[in-house]
């Protein structure tokens, strides 16, 4: 389609007059936000249809991204981004008197994720369609998304994020394509004949409607499909007889039970959640899915037992694992393979990757319960585990062995193990990851599988994280080397040329602070706290967790503000510390944190004798959205997790695509990232993994005898509970004990003189404006690397074995 000004100008006109019979003088923001992405995405609807119909005519193999999360952000500035008309947009609406920023802003943040996860699944469907490659996300719509947070006296308080009140203009429900979901009941084989049939009786159902989300891909006709499932009541067996014999509010009942299953995300990450409606909620949205994808394959006449020649379900993390037996159930209940056809095809068909090697964030159902509410999936999982088990006595003659790779153990069903059996590939997301899984949490497995792991490290979409979130940037690096690169981000490669260059490095420079001037604005618009431009922008931004270690970071504030306090001869370069982050609602360690960060920031930034060096700042609700404000204001990237406990990370990259320098940890990505820079190009300190993980097994660490060692730092943990920060004494007791007595876990305390040494280092460095600025080049320049069209990619081509397809051609 060729766009003019005039098309968009008349297209909006009326649109606000179809759906709001409003013209441009009393029609309200939200009214023309929704107004207007309703006709952007009338624009994206002709290559909708076109994808689907070639998808379908050439019978292409499609691939399916099960997820339980899609951070998606915004949509608006993306799509016209995708659609190559953000600049005629603008236009158009100035035009008209209006600011096209003005209706970006009012967009709600889809916030369907907690973090790292869900936001990468949201970088793959971008990254799918701008490769024209054919793959889908299915998820689910959660009416209520991530809480939103607020910070009351320092505190964490959890609000809820009505996201939907208004209609989401990028959504189309299909009605038409609504599935049933059956839970509970009980199930049995029922001899037929000669045959065994599976009987499913006395269950109820429940009705999954989905809602497309078309993805654009860039510059393309390719449009994709983001498929979230909706729980509502079955009206068909709904309880009409209540409701006609008055029994109003019995009807009602159901139906609420019914909604409840896609009301609210789960707000944890990185722990187990074992509640009864987790499980109904990840069965509700792999059953909903796996029945759609199967019945439009059936539509167009596939053989199931060669389905893997069309289809490839990505099971992304252990929660939609239940796919291995609801693809088993469908095509041996259904459509008549016998057991060894499905499995076969099953196997094919189905890959997993793992996200953690956490062991409290494995997924695990007490198998009980299980089998209540899903009892003809328990049974095919027991026959998977039966002849599973049987393979690996048969092979090993290990009773040791089998305990520790059976599905089902110890009354447990292990959702791990049920997807690593079902899947023809096993992925790590990073590289020091996978040879985690590989050689230690998963050896059993890899031993018995071999060629079945791989690594895909994590990516990051380059059109959201630098193209959409730092424009000046993206400007100065076309006008050095052209824009082969937006196509084919290893090209900002080509920037390295530049690395001695005064004019371009003056210019990143610039850019940088520019970007620092409007994050301090906006902080001192939300905070009323005064940061200073000029100041390190040293930013700290992801979930709160033990293992990301914001303590660490907390405690070098404390030590900074204790010397400058202390010691006159001290002096430092000034810094801004800056965090965002959400915890957990359950997770009370990491709600102190908050607390902390929040103490600490009151503290020192009214205090006249130290403020003038540093000030801490906590930015509320951290989304999408805010990090794409923070992310390019940032100097220093802090990544310091415990080594071996980030599987990846994928903050780090967006980082380093924006030119900031990573203080970092040998852990996840880091080390990639690392070995793309340069060791003069980043900062790192710490414990390797291999020493974490030493420690573990030989208990070797004691935190009270290393502060027995260590008087300097014994005195700063001490702080923590002397009174020294302006509240009660018993406020961060629980912190404080976390180190002494529950022997500091994540190693803070052991990691810490390394750290105070190298964001020492991060000054000096920092000082030396040219260097610093050719630091930040050579990051920019390599951060191609981790665009997640390059993951895509490998994914495509080394699991899902799909093509890409040119639309409309
Ligand atoms: C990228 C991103 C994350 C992941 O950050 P990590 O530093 O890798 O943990 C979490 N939340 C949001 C909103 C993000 O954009």
């Amino acid at each position: 389609m060729e766009f003019t000004k005039e098309m968009i100008k008349n297209g909006f006109a009326l649109k606000l007059k179809s759906l709001y019979s409003k013209d441009l003088k009393n029609a309200s923001d939200i009214q023309k936000y929704i107004a207007f992405s309703n006709l952007i995405r009338d624009y994206m609807s002709e290559g909708w249809f076109e994808t689907n119909q070639q998808y379908k005519d050439k019978k292409v193999k499609q691939v399916y991204y099960l997820s339980m999360e899609f951070l998606i952000g915004k949509l608006l500035e993306k799509n016209l981004i995708n659609l190559g008309i953000s600049d005629l947009a603008k236009e158009a609406l100035e035009d008209m008197g209006m600011d096209l920023d003005l209706l970006i802003k009012v967009e709600p943040d889809a916030g369907l994720g907690n973090g790292g996860l869900g936001r990468l699944a949201a970088c793959f469907m971008d990254s799918l369609a701008a490769l024209g490659l054919p793959g889908h996300g299915c998820g689910i719509r959660y009416k209520y998304g991530m809480f939103r947070q607020e910070i009351k006296d320092g505190y964490q308080v959890e609000m809820p994020d009505p996201w939907l009140k208004e209609p989401y203009p990028w959504e189309v429900r299909k009605e038409n394509r609504s599935i049933k979901i059956r839970f509970g009941g009980t199930a049995y084989m029922k001899e037929v004949g000669n045959e065994l049939e599976a009987v499913h009786e006395n269950y109820y159902t429940v009705k999954a409607v989905p809602y497309d989300i078309p993805l654009s891909g860039y510059l393309n006709k390719t449009v994709n499909t983001l498929r979230l499932w909706s729980s509502e009541a079955d009206t068909d067996e709904f309880d009409f007889q209540n409701f006609n014999s008055g029994n109003y509010l019995q009807s009602v009942e159901g139906k609420y039970t019914a909604e409840l299953i896609s009301q609210v995300l789960y707000p944890d990450d990185s722990t187990e959640n074992g509640r009864q409606l987790r499980l109904k909620q990840e069965y509700f949205f792999v059953s909903a899915s796996l029945q759609s994808i199967l019945n439009y394959h059936r539509e167009v006449k596939v053989d199931f037992k060669h389905l893997d020649d069309y289809v490839a379900i990505h099971i992304n993390d252990t929660h939609p694992a239940l796919a291995v037996a609801e693809l088993m159930r469908i095509l041996m209940d259904e459509d008549e393979l016998n057991w060894k056809e499905a499995w076969d095809v099953t196997t094919k068909v189905c890959a997993y990757t793992n996200h953690t090697i956490m062991a409290e964030a494995l997924e695990k159902w007490p198998a009980s319960g299980f089998k209540r509410l899903l009892p003809r999936l328990f049974m095919i999982i027991e026959e998977i585990n039966r002849r599973f088990c049987q393979e690996i006595i048969a092979r090993h003659g290990d009773w040791d062995r089998v305990g520790r790779m059976s599905i089902i153990e110890n009354g447990m069903v292990k959702m791990a193990n049920l997807a690593i059996v079902g899947s023809h590939s096993v992925n790590g997301v990073a590289a020091l990851h996978t040879e985690i899984l590989k050689t230690k949490e998963l050896k059993d497995f890899n031993d018995f599988y071999p060629g079945k792991f791989n690594n895909k490290t994590n990516g990051i979409t380059h059109r959201r994280w630098l193209i959409k979130s730092n424009r000046a940037l993206t400007n100065l690096i076309i006008d050095c080397i052209g824009d082969s690169w937006v196509r084919n981000p290893k090209d900002l490669e080509k920037m390295m040329i530049f690395k001695k260059d005064k004019d371009v490095l003056s210019k990143i420079e610039d850019i940088k602070r520019e970007n620092k001037v409007k994050l301090a604005k906006y902080i001192f618009d939300k905070k009323e706290i005064v940061v200073d431009p000029d100041s390190i922008f040293d930013i700290h931004v992801k979930r709160i967790h033990g293992y990301k270690r914001q303590l660490l970071n907390c405690l070098h504030i404390l030590y900074l503000y204790k010397k400058l306090k202390n010691d006159k001869n001290f002096d430092i370069y000034p810094r801004t510390f800056i965090f965002s982050a959400k915890a957990a609602p359950a997770y009370v360690f990491a709600k102190k944190i908050i607390k902390l960060i929040n103490t600490l920031g009151d503290l020192i930034n009214n205090d006249p004798e130290v403020n003038d060096k540093i000030k801490v700042v906590f930015i509320d609700n951290y989304n999408v959205s805010k990090a794409e404000k923070i992310i390019p204001a940032a100097d220093v990237s802090e990544q310091i997790s415990t080594a071996s406990k980030e599987a990846s990370g994928t903050g780090n990259m967006k980082f380093m695509m924006n030119g900031a320098i990573t203080l970092a940890t040998l852990d996840g990505a880091n080390i990639e990232i690392k070995e793309l820079v340069g060791d003069e190009n980043i900062i790192i300190f710490g414990l390797t993994s291999e020493e974490v993980l030493k420690f573990y097994s030989s208990h070797k660490y004691n935190s009270v005898n290393f502060l027995k060692e260590n008087q300097e730092i014994a005195e700063l943990v001490e702080t923590l509970v002397d009174g020294t920060l302006g509240v009660s004494i018993t406020e961060f007791g629980e912190i404080y004990k976390e180190l002494t007595e529950k022997n500091d876990y994540y190693f803070v305390l052991k990691d810490f003189k390394e750290y105070v040494k190298a964001q020492e280092k991060i000054e000096k460095l920092y000082k030396n404006k040219d260097k610093w600025a050719k630091k930040c080049l050579v990051n920019i320049a390599m951060s191609g690397h981790f665009s997640s069209d390059n993951t895509i990619a490998k994914y495509a081509q080394e699991i899902w074995n799909i093509k890409g397809e040119k639309i409309g051609e």
